[in-house]
């Protein structure tokens, strides 16, 4: 077991800028636990490392990443927390569990840096823990949609940050968000044909969120130049289109567009095939809970439901000593993610030291935060799920991969069983039991089951995490569970 005064978990934008902030502004020993193989979280996802004649050369997916400055910058800063000895960087390492301690926090990883066969764990005790764990990106079901090929947003735009790898020559994107246009220009500079982005919403929602675009004005700037290298690669861009099935004998072929009409249903008659040898959708993205739901931090909904961790003007959550920042606080980007850490790294300084980040700082984090907040809440309104989303939906269509539920036997348990919400059909009929745990599905069956995101679940043990290594916990730090008074070292 080793302690410390901070405990970072995500070296994203958050992160990144929680760890810099607090180096710089105090002398607290911080240690920053992420589960990916290099900083830099969703948006600076780094290439996988690779040896040999074919190891890609990361200056070729630099153009992929948007204020590289900035990010070296904070490497820079981590660096010389290291080069102090007050900052330990613990890549591939995946907290599966946060506790309460006499001291602060336990904090449980397993170090997956060492292949399958050895998965150490480790036990952290931190005076004061932030969680910056960022998001994931949301899927929904279609006829077809798991067939080899197809994909969310996030997953193609992964595959070629992390791999430099075009996951298909003719490509579709569809779903909603301002995410397919960096991911549609990312793909078309890199050799794919993007026959084509299907946004489901129309840009005429954004009419109704022009007090936030006047704040953010910058953003337009940013939309304007992926609009202008969508048109340089002759992208088309489809609004009011939805993909509604995939095709293919092995992988996927061709995929079913409908348009669809003003309250989001598809119009019949409307269908348009396209031939495709990848496709990705994504609907937005949802805050990786885990930890904080474990932890029971207070949660709120944000504007379409979803939860996300309730935080103060200063990122502290309602429980002492635990801050939050970034997407786990509700999706917005990158810049107000960079924000948000710096914010809680100046409560972070502020609790644990009779020092101060300058005030003058704080208060400009505080306003941009506001302003982005407000326009996160905007593409939130502007791009919402469409009401006609399982509209084309068939019993057969599988809703949960892992466990293989069809659709049939999910409202099957929601129209015969009475089922209300996920956890009843969960409990019904496996969907959101398998390896994913319902990060795939369980958004999904909650919408099925209620009309509306389904609360936060709950998931004791946040990674998969090998026998041997639970085994191996010495002294296992038993608190109970906020939710349901189950002790962690009874897993
Ligand atoms: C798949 C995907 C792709 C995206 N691509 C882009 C893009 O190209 N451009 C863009 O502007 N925005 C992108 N976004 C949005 C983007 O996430 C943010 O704007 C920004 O990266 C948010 O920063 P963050 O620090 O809050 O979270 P993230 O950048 O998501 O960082 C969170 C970090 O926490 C780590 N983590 C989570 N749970 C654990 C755990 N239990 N143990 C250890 N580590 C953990 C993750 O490995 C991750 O590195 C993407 C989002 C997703 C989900």
């Amino acid at each position: 077991m080793s302690t410390t005064d901070v405990l970072v978990v995500g070296a994203g934008p958050a992160g990144l800028a929680c760890a810099a902030t607090i180096l710089e502004h105090s002398s607290l020993s911080v240690v920053v636990v992420d589960a990916g193989h290099g900083p830099g979280g969703q948006y600076w996802r780094q290439p996988a490392p690779a040896v040999g004649a074919d190891a890609l050369d990361p200056a070729e997916l630099a153009d992929l990443h948007h204020d590289r400055a900035r990010f070296d910058a904070l490497l820079h800063r981590l660096e010389q927390g290291r080069t102090d000895g007050r900052l330990q960087l613990r890549s591939q390492h995946h907290v599966w569990s946060a506790v309460p301690d006499m001291q602060g926090y336990a904090v449980h990883a397993v170090d997956r840096g060492r292949g399958p066969s050895h998965v150490p764990g480790s036990t952290t005790v931190a005076r004061a823990l932030v969680l910056a764990t960022g998001a994931f990106d949301r899927a929904l079901p279609f006829p077809g949609w798991d067939l080899p090929g197809v994909m969310t947003v996030g997953g193609l735009q992964a595959l070629l940050k992390a791999g430099g790898v075009v996951a298909g020559r003719r490509v579709a994107l569809g779903g909603t968000g301002p995410f397919l246009l960096p991911v549609a220009a990312g793909l078309a500079r890199h050799g794919a044909t993007v026959v084509g982005v299907y946004e489901a919403n129309r840009p005429a929602r954004w009419l109704r969120e022009g007090r936030a675009v006047a704040r953010n004005a910058g953003k337009l700037g940013e939309g304007a130049g992926y609009a202008a290298a969508l048109l340089r690669h002759r992208v088309p861009v489809r609004a009011g289109r939805m993909v509604v099935a995939a095709h293919g004998a092995d992988r996927v072929e061709a995929i079913t567009l409908a348009r669809l009409d003003r309250a989001g249903h598809p119009v019949p008659g409307s269908d348009q095939r396209v031939a495709v040898d990848a496709v990705g959708v994504g609907w937005g993205f949802s805050p990786q809970l885990d930890l904080a739901v474990t932890l029971g931090v207070d949660l709120t909904p944000d504007v379409a439901g979803t939860e996300v961790v309730a935080v103060d003007d200063a990122q502290r959550t309602s429980r002492p000593g635990v801050y939050a920042a970034g997407e786990v606080c509700g999706v917005g980007g990158a810049p107000l993610a960079l924000t948000e850490g710096r914010l809680a790294a100046a409560a972070v300084v502020a609790d644990l030291t009779d020092g101060r980040v300058p005030a003058d700082v704080v208060s400009s984090a505080r306003r941009v935060v506001t302003r982005q907040r407000a326009f996160a809440t905007a593409i939130l309104r502007a791009h919402p799920v469409p009401a006609g989303w399982a509209d084309r939906l068939a019993p057969d269509t599988i809703v949960c991969r892992c466990e293989e539920v069809t659709l049939g036997a999910v409202r099957a348990a929601i129209d015969e069983r009475g089922a209300r919400d996920a956890r009843q059909v969960k409990q019904l009929t496996r969907t959101g039991m398998g390896w994913c745990q319902g990060r795939v599905c369980g958004y999904a069956a909650a919408l099925l089951s209620s009309g509306r995101p389904g609360p936060a679940v709950e998931r004791l043990v946040a990674a998969p995490v090998p026998l041997g290594t639970l085994g191996a916990l010495a002294e296992p730090t038993a608190r109970p569970s906020r939710r349901t008074g189950i002790s962690d070292d009874a897993m």
